[in-house]
């Protein structure tokens, strides 16, 4: 699978399962059983997703292309939280109008403050990661600037 060749070029590994079953225990009651926990290639801002088929929960290996790998492991662990979350609030609310409201919050929040990760959160923000600059590659960092050159050099319309 594409994602493993991704995860040993950057001589990272992420111990997926083991977290989970961790995080289960130590976070969430172990009340999330039967869920199906997986890498993804495909590429989200949120580096994670939940589906609330209430089955399964995706990483996306992206992430390690972008975040240096000494810092790979607490945003996995921030994300998989996340992700955990949505679950768990699924598991005790059942379906919820918002998947960042209350509910959410009043789960996640106490979580990662007990992680130790809520640098990485941004002011009760809890819909994105806010990973700070220096845990990127320069590569990455790089390409975002020239991307932003490249949209101030073209000529403005109208
Ligand atoms: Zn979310």
């Amino acid at each position: 699978m594409k994602w493993i060749t991704t995860l040993k070029e950057n001589n990272a590994n992420y111990p997926l399962d083991r977290k989970f079953n961790e995080f289960n225990k130590e976070y969430f009651d172990e009340k999330l059983t039967n869920y199906n926990v997986k890498w993804t290639a495909a590429t989200s801002a949120a580096g994670g997703r939940y589906y609330s088929d209430g089955e399964t929960i995706e990483l996306s290996t992206y992430v390690a292309n972008i975040v240096k790998k000494e810092y790979l492991e607490e945003v996995f662990d921030y994300i998989l939280l996340h992700e955990m979350a949505h679950a768990y609030v699924y598991e005790v609310f059942g379906d919820v109008k918002r998947a960042h409201g209350k509910e959410f919050r009043s789960v996640f929040l106490p979580v990662v403050d007990a992680a130790g990760l809520a640098h990485l959160n941004h002011r009760g923000k809890v819909t994105q990661i806010i990973i700070p600059l220096e845990y990127y590659t320069k590569d990455y960092i790089d390409k975002e600037k020239q991307k932003q050159q490249k949209k101030k050099d073209k000529p403005s319309i109208g």
